[in-house]
């Protein structure tokens, strides 16, 4: 039996008889002849409080006294949880970010680990503990500052110190079995996937699905680290998570293999506006000048379209999708260069939602995209933007038509499962 790494969510620890159910299910692992490191968030909505009251105290409070703040929130369950493994008379030590070897860049609010050397954490293992380990965050290589790892970072952590250990899994506990073909909350009949590769997780994840956080199955695909996404309130079987599907992952012995899935799922996203730069002169270096501009302001942008330009004036429209947060951000950098760029004006729309098909199978299976728009048709859904990778369709449509949309596209693709199978545990899923 080898070391596993468990991973417990906010919704998981948030209240003392989380903890203690919690504390249970690890001196299981335990018994059952592992050697147990746990990462867990803060308790419920915890972290949200926090950068409430913070708010309340300063408009605009610094990212080292922010982090700080931030970071007791899973000081506050890594210690309750081992006071309650302890209850149970088993051994178990607690460490922060920075004891157990999180070493980060240091931007503050979201650090990148760039090491982790788990010194302390195996010799609380070799000594027999279970080590509890405060999530999503670090210390800083160069100021020895306390870092953040940015919202939903525990599960990095947990892979992080899953490779670094050498881990047999990366156990992520959540309110949910695992990964389903949609979001559970929106579709009743989602379906919970067995096993996904890290290719369509990655893609699932970089639009809009939440169950796990795009740097974190980066990170597993880098170290090859297999995840187990599963339900800290059920003792069902969740999704696996990894390069190639495994005998042990959910499938039984003698059972035939199954085929990797034509589509994967349906993800949605209602985070990100939409930008139009109106009347652009259609010449070299327009969309040059336009996006310096966004990346020198320091904003990730997700969709690009340009239209044709009319011929009688030579300006065409530009638009752009980036995360609301940063609307502000952009509209302030392009207004300061319009003369510069040389546009007519600016439009800012943050009533957009966007869903995306991931598969696979696409690559090798032409009508999807044809399916996809006809079942967007038919549910009378207008589509503004589309997008596409090899194996994920996107399209941008109106906020209000969003949850109808992944409704139908899910039932489209015969994803639809017989059983409302599909449980909330818990949590906001905010
Ligand atoms: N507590 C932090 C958050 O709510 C980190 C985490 O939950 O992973 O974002
Ligand atoms: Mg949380």
């Amino acid at each position: 039996m080898g070391l596993v790494v468990q991973k417990y969510g906010g919704s998981s620890v948030a209240d003392a008889e989380g903890i203690k159910r919690v504390a249970k299910r690890i001196v299981e692992a335990k018994k059952n002849g592992h050697q147990v490191v746990v990462v867990v968030s803060a308790m419920g909505d915890t972290t949200d409080e926090l950068i409430d009251l913070a708010e309340q105290v300063s408009p605009m409070p610094s990212g080292r006294e922010f982090d700080m703040l931030l970071t007791a929130g899973e000081r506050i369950s890594m210690a309750l949880l081992a006071m309650a493994i302890k209850n149970l008379g088993h051994s178990a030590q607690s460490f922060t970010g920075s004891q157990a070897g999180v070493i980060t860049d240091s931007v503050h609010n979201k650090a990148r680990i760039i090491d982790v050397t788990p010194g302390r954490i195996r010799t609380a293992l070799d000594e027999g503990n279970i080590a509890i380990v405060a999530g999503f965050q670090g210390v800083s290589q160069d100021k020895k500052d306390i870092t953040t790892l940015g919202r939903g970072g525990s599960d990095t952590t947990a892979v992080a110190l899953a490779a670094a250990l050498d881990a047999e899994v990366c156990e992520i506990y959540t309110d949910v079995d695992g990964v389903f073909t949609a979001d559970p909350r929106v579709v009743k009949k989602a379906r919970k996937i067995d096993w996904i590769a890290f290719e369509d997780m990655l893609e699932l994840a970089a639009s809009g699905s939440k169950v796990l956080l795009h740097r974190c199955v980066e990170y597993a695909r880098r170290y090859d680290i297999p995840i187990h996404v599963r339900s800290s309130f059920s003792g069902h079987e969740g999704t696996w998570v990894s390069s190639e599907r495994l005998v042990h992952q959910t499938q039984q012995q003698g059972e035939k293999p199954v085929e990797q899935a034509i589509i994967s799922g349906v993800a949605h996203d209602t985070s990100e506006a939409k930008v139009t730069v109106v009347g652009v002169p259609d010449k070299p270096g327009e969309a040059a000048a336009i996006f310096r501009t966004i990346s020198d302001a320091e904003i990730n942008i997700d969709m690009i379209v340009q239209n044709v330009s009319a011929a009688a004036t030579g300006l065409t429209d530009i638009s752009f999708t980036l995360p609301k947060a940063e609307g502000r951000k952009a509209i302030d950098a392009l207004e300061k260069n319009r003369a510069g760029i040389g546009f007519d004006s600016l439009r800012y729309d943050d009533q957009i939602g966007k869903i995306s098909l991931v598969g696979a199978g696409m690559k090798t299976n032409p009508g999807v995209t044809a399916d996809f728009f006809k079942a967007l048709a038919d549910a009378g859904v207008n589509i503004e933007l589309i997008s596409t990778s090899e194996i994920r369709i996107s399209v941008v449509t109106r906020a209000d038509d969003v949850n109808e949309a992944v409704r139908a596209v899910h039932t489209a693709f015969g994803l639809d499962s017989d059983s409302d199978e599909a449980v909330v545990y818990g949590g906001t899923g905010r």
